[in-house]
């Protein structure tokens, strides 16, 4: 049976704010304080500032190391958009790193191949739910004095040699997106141990008002007008998460180690039902990585098939009824260019200088590793039966063809 992810717990928590009728975090915010304050415990960071989306949250982190436009950030070839997007919202510049081809995460050495002088951070994302090999990635970033974000938007709950994800970098961000391990819709928090960085994150998230009652400087009285100034003494954003975000995270967080616990049922049943199939490698052991999925990676053995994932997936979906997802990102990237060199135009769509750039080639093994890349679903709610079938499909797919 699938597990429930919202009840009494939620609803108890939007009535109280309704009736409140403050919506918005204000002056009086309540849940959004709670929630802060329970999220800092659960993540181990001593600042935590809730904002209203997950994409904000990495630009909030971002925005606190303070970086120079036309710094250079380190970003994985292999994840989402919304990590590379907020380099661009501080003024700096994303370079594309090649990654672990097993995980799909950033390796230090891609980082390493990536560094200039005018390299200032890098941010780690914990993909997959999988940790990063935060050693590894610290010791480089340590010998080039690289600031480290730390993407947690897929990670809660992971741990790497014994510490929890998120506690690492200078900085952590997650998401609390619909389909992430926690969730009020929309909704993410950056979380810190540095003051400086707090103060930054939290100024660009509350367009500029430090003293927006987070304990920060008060404004001050102009001196020629003797009229108080509202302070917003940096750019920034409304990115505010609101109460009744807030009223829903907050009761989220309550069954965090319950939605854990059925995510783990969840892979127990992907990894005896894919065990010994033909093609494929589970998601990869190591004895000093605890992972919490997002979702499952599963990888095609390029010294058993020639297959992709788009195609395993394509045929899981028309043989056996059932879909697959799979990591396809780049391989779609590889035909839109493709098409526009069959077409005799030159790239567009890239509004960068010369040097900023990812095209098919760049990162080598990052390409060929998403495109043998397959992920099964283990949220919480999902039905474990149908997880089982969904496995089966792939079993039965990777059986016919190989
Ligand atoms: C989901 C996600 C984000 C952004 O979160 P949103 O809440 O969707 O804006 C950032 N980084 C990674 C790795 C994600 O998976």
């Amino acid at each position: 049976m699938a597990l429930r992810c919202f009840g009494e717990e939620e609803l108890s928590n939007l009535r109280e704010v309704l009736e409140s009728g403050e919506l918005w975090r204000g002056a009086r915010g309540n849940f959004v304080p709670r929630f802060e304050e329970a999220i800092g415990n659960h993540t181990g960071r001593r600042y935590v500032q809730a904002v209203n989306s997950g994409t904000s949250a990495n630009e909030g982190a971002v925005a606190g190391l303070g970086l120079e436009p036309g710094d250079e950030v380190i970003c994985p070839a292999t994840v989402p958009i919304f990590v590379s997007f907020p380099v661009f919202a501080a003024g700096c510049i994303p370079v594309f790193a090649d990654v672990n081809p097993r995980t799909l995460i950033i390796s230090p050495e891609g980082i390493e191949a990536c560094i200039s002088e005018r390299t200032k951070a890098v941010v780690v994302v914990h993909l997959f739910g999988q940790p990063a090999p935060m050693d590894d990635i610290f010791q480089v970033a340590r010998k080039h004095n690289l600031k480290v974000v730390e993407d947690c938007a897929q990670a809660y709950d992971c741990y790497y040699k014994g510490k929890k994800a998120g506690t690492f970098g200078d900085v952590a961000c997650f998401s609390l997106q619909q389909s992430k391990h926690i969730t009020c819709g929309e909704g993410g928090f950056v979380a810190t141990d540095d003051p400086e960085i707090y103060k930054r994150a939290n100024m660009y998230s509350n367009s500029g008002m430090p003293w927006f009652l987070y304990g920060l400087e008060a404004p001050k009285t102009n001196p020629v007008s003797k009229i108080p100034t509202r302070g917003h003494f940096s750019f920034g954003h409304d990115h505010r998460m609101s109460e009744i975000q807030g009223a829903v995270a907050l009761a989220q967080l309550a069954k965090i180690d319950q939605f854990n616990s059925a995510r783990k049922e969840i892979v127990k049943i992907i990894e005896s039902e894919l065990q010994d199939c033909p093609g494929i490698m589970l998601a990869h052991k190591h004895p000093d990585h605890v992972p919490n999925y997002w979702v499952y990676p599963i990888q095609l053995n390029p010294d058993e098939t020639s297959l992709t994932a788009v195609e395993v997936s394509r045929f899981c979906r028309e043989e056996q009824g059932i879909g697959v997802g799979c990591y396809g990102e780049i391989n779609y990237l590889e035909q839109i260019y493709q098409d526009m060199e069959n077409s005799g135009k030159t790239p567009f769509g890239l509004p960068l200088p010369e040097y900023v750039h990812y095209r098919p080639g760049l990162c080598p093994k990052a390409e060929d590793a998403a495109m043998r890349t397959l992920t099964i679903v283990t949220h919480h709610s999902a039905d474990p039966e149908n997880i089982r079938k969904q496995a089966q499909a792939l079993r039965k797919t990777m059986e016919k063809h190989i």
